[in-house]
């Protein structure tokens, strides 16, 4: 028996009219061993009035009650929804009597021969066991309730559609999203079903199958999603939804999967959403992809005019002209350097945009180009009245390896705006190591000037493209507002990060930092130019290919001033027919973009295999108003030695043709 419930004091109810029965009852309890308080009714309305303010663990019922009879009084008890087991006591031969009571809920019976203390505490404890037995029963049964009824919400809080087939492909679950689907194409289809099972559903053979098909398979344990087209109705006009529908195996407590519940998410919105926007990103970036395009040809066609524009105004620069005239030329010369620079950062600008840039990773010396610096910018800032200055920590190595021209360009910008936002005081350019390893160096360049300074609220922006400080700084200032947007771009693509100090009517500082690689001190460019003595060419028998009419003028008025009478073909395939004949010729000036035969075919075709020209070696510098990296290394590419960009520095172009015919000469 058990310890615990022999221990625990049970309550019980006797209900009996019968003073010598009740007698024999209370005898034979107080000989068993258990601990019990005892309740007695001799009547049915004692028992209910009991019944109602206290609760037993066990009832014992005589059948003859008086006025009563026990099976109407158990009835009425659990009427009351009171579960309290009863065990029912009757005369000797009421057998019948007894499975009756059992029917109606009694728990067990003997005959009152048998009221002995052993009998009671069996009973008793039997009823405890099964009392508290139902009472777990009941708990698990509300709590599966409860449990459904939590499904039922979760499965009804949606319009999508959820719904289960077992294996046989029954449908044993829907909600009612579900439901009116179905319903709807059943009644569509003149049907009336209660069990439905997949194979009569009446839709397309096509999308049954491959429902059956994902079914089966998601049978084998797997859960997936897949994206379909379904249509629940036979009208051809509607649009046919879109649905993301995931199958997920029902698995039972061991392991089977016994069914395959789905859910089916219509996504028709977002699927057109998804749509539009991948149409719009599409149209954005054809629209950024011609401005991109526009802006390069644009800024390329007119670089060409420029290039005679400043090419004519250096050589008339080189006139003797004097006073208002000389001035004059001076402020052409000025403003069209100036619109370069504004072409240049369209040009670039488009670049960066494209993803198209690219660096050198090359030796410079770091010191010969801040020299560079401080010379470009000491007439503005002897102008303006302004102290420039320029320190180069000690420490810094004068070897880096980089990107040199891209580090102009930077410097360049940003000098550029000190002085142009610096009415008085200084500008003053740092440049010290701001970390270093092994292989590693970052610079930390900083530019201050004690300009007008930027308010707060303005410097976060003005790296934005077409963006300055104040509306009126383009009246005030000029700019185009591009020249942060680039000098960034360009600093972040090299990894490195710019920063910005600034107080109003105090000054600014831009501090950017660029990793280098540490560079070699012996392969440093060797031309630290020396300032080539531009005399005399009249040596030389020099080709320029050229279609530009006004290239071909500029270039000749240049080469007259070096005593070279320039030999001129308008395109490639003209320069090919005067090498066929002359072999008296020593350098080629290549265009790249011309009519009929363009300078790269050209090219090719002087250093091909089946080259007809009388000197296939002859040097080839290509002339370009185009300056992307990408153009320099197919001009090699082609065959071609070097590559000069349009408008031309006189001095480079002099001394990359000394620098070939001289090696050429040697060979
Ligand atoms: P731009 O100079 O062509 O207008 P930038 O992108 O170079 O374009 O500069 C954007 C704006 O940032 C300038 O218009 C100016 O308002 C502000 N700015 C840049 N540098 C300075 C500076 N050193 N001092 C004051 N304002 C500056």
């Amino acid at each position: 028996m058990n310890e615990g419930l022999q221990q625990a004091e049970f309550k019980l109810l006797l209900i009996d009219d019968d003073e010598v029965d009740v007698m024999t009852f209370q005898r034979a309890l107080k000989k068993s061993d258990l601990k019990y308080s005892l309740n007695i009714c001799y009547n049915a309305v004692e028992t209910l009035s009991t019944i109602e303010t206290n609760t037993f663990d066990c009832i014992f019922l005589d059948y003859l009650l008086p006025g009563i009879d026990g099976l109407q009084l158990l009835r009425k008890l659990r009427d009351m929804s009171i579960n309290t087991p009863v065990a029912v006591m009757t005369s000797q031969g009421d057998e019948k009597i007894a499975v009756e009571m059992i029917k109606n809920g009694a728990f067990d019976y003997f005959t009152k021969n048998d009221i002995t203390p052993d009998k009671i505490s069996k009973v008793v404890l039997s009823a405890v066991r099964l009392w508290d037995a139902e009472r777990q029963r009941q708990i698990a049964e509300r709590k599966i309730i409860e449990n459904n009824s939590r499904l039922n919400a979760i499965l009804e809080s949606t319009r999508n559609l959820i719904y289960a087939f077992d294996r046989n492909l029954n449908l044993i679950s829907f909600n009612s999203s579900f439901k009116e689907n179905l319903e709807h194409l059943l009644r569509e289809n003149g049907l009336v079903k209660t069990d439905i099972n997949l194979r009569d559903i009446p839709i397309h053979e096509d999308r049954k199958v491959t429902l059956i098909d994902n079914i089966e398979k998601c049978f084998l344990g797997e859960q997936f999603t897949v994206l379909e087209q379904v249509s629940f109705s036979n009208d051809n006009n509607k649009e046919i939804p879109w649905y993301e529908t995931t199958f997920n195996p029902i698995i039972n407590g061991n392991g089977d999967v016994t069914g395959v519940a789905i859910y089916s998410q219509d996504v028709t919105e977002k699927k057109k959403i998804e749509h539009d926007l991948l149409q719009a990103k599409n149209d954005a970036i054809a629209a950024a992809q011609a401005k991109s395009e526009f802006l390069s040809n644009m800024s390329h066609e007119i670089r060409t005019p420029m290039n005679a524009i400043i090419g004519l105004t250096e050589l008339l620069l080189e006139e003797k002209f004097e006073g208002t005239n000389l001035e004059n030329i001076k402020s052409i010369k000025y403003s069209a350097d100036n619109l370069l620079v504004i072409i240049n950062d369209i040009l670039d600008f488009s670049k960066i945009e494209a993803g198209k840039v690219t660096f050198e990773n090359i030796d410079f010396d770091l010191r010969h180009r801040m020299n560079e610096l401080r010379k470009t910018f000491e007439h503005r800032t002897k102008e303006k009245g302004l102290d420039f200055i320029i320190d180069v920590n000690s420490d810094v190595p004068s070897a880096i390896k980089g990107d040199p021209y891209r580090l102009n360009q930077i410097l360049f910008n940003l000098v550029g705006n000190a002085i142009k936002f610096t009415s008085e005081g200084y500008i003053k350019v740092l440049v010290k190591i701001s970390q270093k390893t092994d292989n590693q160096i970052n610079l930390q360049f900083t530019i201050r000037d004690s300009g007008i300074g930027i308010p707060a609220s303005q410097q976060s922006k003005i790296f934005e493209s077409f963006t300055q400080a104040n509306t009126d700084t383009t009246r005030k200032y000029g700019g185009t507002g591009l020249g942060l947007a680039i000098t960034k771009n360009l600093v972040q693509l090299q990894g490195g990060d710019i920063g910005i100090e600034s107080e109003v009517g105090v000054g600014t500082s831009f501090i950017v930092n660029i990793p280098y690689s540490n560079g070699v001190e012996a392969n440093l460019e060797k031309n630290i130019q020396k300032k080539e003595e531009l005399s005399d060419l009249s040596s030389l028998n020099i080709l320029l290919v050229e279609d530009n009419i006004m290239n071909q003028f500029v270039a000749k008025q240049f080469f007259k001033k070096w005593n070279n009478e320039l030999i001129i073909a308008n395109h490639g395939a003209e320069a090919i027919t005067i090498l066929r004949e002359r072999d008296d010729v020593d350098l080629v000036l290549m265009d790249l973009q011309m009519p009929e035969m363009s300078g790269f075919q050209a090219a090719e075709i002087i250093r091909g295999a089946n080259t007809v020209v009388k000197n296939p070696n002859i040097p080839i510098i290509a002339l370009s108003a185009d300056a992307f990296l990408e153009t320099r290394r197919k001009v090699i590419e082609a065959g071609m030695n070097d590559y000069v960009t349009k408008p031309f520095k006189p001095e480079e172009l002099y001394s990359k043709i000394l620098k070939y015919t001289q090696e050429a000469a040697q060979e």
